[in-house]
C-alpha cells in the first residue's frame, strides 16, 4: 500500500546537496527544522566544515534523525598505495557515519583510474574494496549502501550503473550490503521494476533519491529538477518501492547550479515539501 503524501505531511530527507554548496550544515539543519523536515542527509564535505563533533551536536541536539552519509566509494586506484589511501578514507566515513547515528554509508563507487581503459578491472577493484570493508561496517553499526549511477557517469564516477549489477554485487558478497535507489540515476532502465522487487525481496533497500530528469538538460551532473518539473514518473516510482517494503524517508537530492541553488533556503525547502506532496 503506497503512502498517502497529499495529506499532511510527507516523510522527508533533506541531502545537503540540495541547498547547494553556499548554505552549511547549520544552515540545512535549521531549514528542515523551520519545515518539518524531520530526517537529513550529509555530505561530507559539509561535515568537515563544521568538525565531526560540532556537527554530531547540532545534529543531535536538533532532534534530526540521519538517513544516509554521502559519500564513500570511489575504489579503484592505479596503484597499491592508492587503493590504500581509499580504503582509510573510507574507514573514515565510517567512523564519521557512526558518529552522525547515520543508519547506512551511500557508496558513489568509482571507476576508471587515471590513464585505464579496462573497466571490467575497475568494476573487480570496486568489489573487492567492498568486501574488505564490510566486516568494518559491521563493527562500526553502518550499513554500506551502493548507489548505481546513470551510465552517463560510468567513466569517472561509477562503474556500477544499474540496480541488476548492485544487487549481483551485494548476492555475491552478501551480509547486509544494500543500496540506495535514486531515481535520477535509474529511472531509464528496462529492467526496472524486477530489479526494485528483487531488492525489497533481499531487504536491500537502504535509501530513495529523488529529483528530475530535466528535457532539456544543460549538464548531466549539475542540472537536476525539483519533482515533477521534469520526465520521471515519481508517483509510479514511489509506489514501486513501497510495495517492495521501503519505508523510510523520501531523499530529496537536487543539483541545480543555474535555478534551485540559485535560491534562498526557505524558497527551496518550500518547494521541496510542496513537490513531495504533489510529484512523488
Ligand atoms: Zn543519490
Amino acid at each position: 500500500m503506497m503512502r498517502d503524501f497529499s495529506t499532511g505531511s510527507a516523510p522527508i530527507a533533506l541531502n545537503t546537496a540540495t541547498l547547494g554548496p553556499r548554505a552549511s550544515l547549520k544552515d540545512a539543519v535549521d531549514g528542515c527544522l523551520r519545515h518539518g523536515i524531520a530526517t537529513l542527509s550529509p555530505w561530507r564535505d559539509r561535515i568537515a566544515a563544521t568538525g565531526l563533533h560540532a556537527a554530531s551536536r547540532l545534529i543531535r541536539d536538533s532532534g534530526l534523525t540521519v538517513a544516509g552519509l554521502c559519500r564513500g566509494g570511489m575504489f579503484p586506484a592505479a596503484d597499491a598505495a592508492g587503493r590504500k589511501a581509499v580504503r582509510e578514507d573510507n574507514l573514515r566515513a565510517l567512523d564519521e557515519a557512526a558518529t552522525l547515528g547515520a543508519g547506512a554509508l551511500v557508496l558513489v563507487v568509482g571507476s576508471l583510474p587515471a590513464g585505464s581503459k579496462d573497466i571490467s578491472a575497475a568494476r573487480r577493484q570496486v568489489e573487492e574494496g567492498i568486501a574488505a570493508l564490510l566486516e568494518d561496517a559491521r563493527e562500526f553499526g553502518v550499513r554500506l549502501a551502493i548507489e548505481p549511477l546513470h551510465p552517463v557517469y560510468a567513466a569517472e564516477r561509477a562503474c556500477v550503473n544499474t540496480l541488476a549489477q548492485a544487487l549481483d554485487m551485494c548476492d555475491r558478497l552478501g551480509g547486509d550490503l544494500g543500496i540506495a535507489i535514486d531515481a535520477y540515476h535509474v529511472w531509464w532502465d528496462p529492467d526496472l521494476s524486477r530489479q526494485i522487487a528483487r531488492a525489497g525481496r533481499s531487504g536491500r533497500i537502504l535509501g530513495f533519491h529523488v529529483s528530475d530528469w530535466m528535457l532539456p538538460t544543460a549538464s548531466v551532473l549539475n542540472d537536476r529538477g525539483m519533482m515533477g518539473e521534469g520526465i520521471i514518473d515519481l508517483k509510479a516510482l514511489r509506489g514501486e518501492v513501497e510495495a517492495a517494503g521501503f519505508a523510510g524517508p523520501v531523499e530529496v537530492e537536487i543539483f541545480s547550479e543555474r535555478n534551485w541553488w540559485m535560491r534562498p533556503v526557505d524558497e527551496i525547502l518550500s518547494a521541496v515539501v510542496r513537490a513531495c506532496r504533489t510529484a512523488v
